[in-house]
């Protein structure tokens, strides 16, 4: 896999900063729009419990790889600020699932990933961060996926000891005005958004009575998926200890090791 070896492009700060657009919320136009099935797309998909920090490192892979990141997560969020005329029912649906803690019904999932198609079509490939999230999800995706010729390259699953995790999420803020991410600590306590100044938030599902079900949710549909891509041999395990820079550059190293045929 031939990628950007500019290290500077892709260094990040501690916090990941202010959210990159999305390709899902500009109309598609950071979706390379090449022919499917190219050998050169990278099409991952990312793994790991919530505050491993998936998310920074799908925006890093975006800037190595080229690829579509598409968070099933964000998409959700970002529905709940258009106006209801704006939201698919799929995404109308799935609010109070959320606010909960709790998994989104797979069907209803698998409704805003179809909304989504033009992401996973890009020939820069994808970034499916926060699905598929249960085995009947990552065997809906490996239905669609075959049909539209778009195989896998891996299945990144990213390690994190659970006291590191559950300090991550109770610490995590992002900001109402900017949209940026920011890890706060007893050490660094943040007041305002570094960015930008704006205010900061705690999402509604850091709080620690949801933080206790996502955990939960986790354990119980998530981490079969494990198994799921190693049966595949299409796994690769990544530890998401130290700074972002380093789990990218372990990240990097374990995929440029890979065989550059790719497959289901
Ligand atoms: P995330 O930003 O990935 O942590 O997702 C936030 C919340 O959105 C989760 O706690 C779930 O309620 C919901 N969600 C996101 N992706 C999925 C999915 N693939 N399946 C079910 N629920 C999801």
């Amino acid at each position: 896999m031939k990628r950007n070896k500019d290290r500077s492009k892709t260094a990040v700060s501690k916090s990941s900063g202010p959210a990159n657009d999305r390709a899902w919320l500009n109309a598609g136009d950071d979706c390379r729009s090449g022919p499917p099935g190219s050998s050169e797309a990278c099409r991952l998909v990312l793994l790991g419990a919530p505050g491993v920090g998936k998310s920074t490192q799908a925006e890093l892979l975006r800037r190595w790889s080229g690829a579509c990141h598409l968070s099933t997560g964000e998409v959700f969020r970002a529905a709940k600020n258009l106006p209801p005329g704006q939201r698919s029912p799929a995404m109308e649906s799935a609010f109070k699932f959320m606010a909960r803690g709790e998994l989104v019904p797979d069907a209803t999932v698998m409704d805003v990933i179809c909304e989504q198609m033009r992401c996973l079509r890009g020939s820069g490939g994808f970034l499916l961060d926060g699905f598929p999230r249960t085995v009947a999800q990552a065997e809906a995706l490996e239905r669609l996926l075959a049909k539209e010729n778009l195989p896998l390259t891996a299945a990144i699953d990213y390690q994190l000891p659970i006291e590191q995790i559950v300090e991550r999420l109770a610490g995590r803020r992002v900001c109402s005005n900017c949209k940026g991410v920011f890890q706060m600590t007893a050490k660094s306590p943040l007041k305002v958004c570094p960015a930008c100044g704006g205010k900061l938030e705690q999402r509604e599902d850091d709080r620690p009575e949801a933080i206790r079900v996502r955990m939960a949710a986790y354990h119980k549909s998530t981490e079969p998926l494990i198994e799921y891509y190693r049966e595949r041999d299409l796994l690769v395990t990544i530890s998401a200890e130290g700074s972002p820079a380093e789990i990218m550059q372990r990240t990097e190293e374990a995929l440029e090791a890979r065989p550059h045929v790719t497959h289901l």
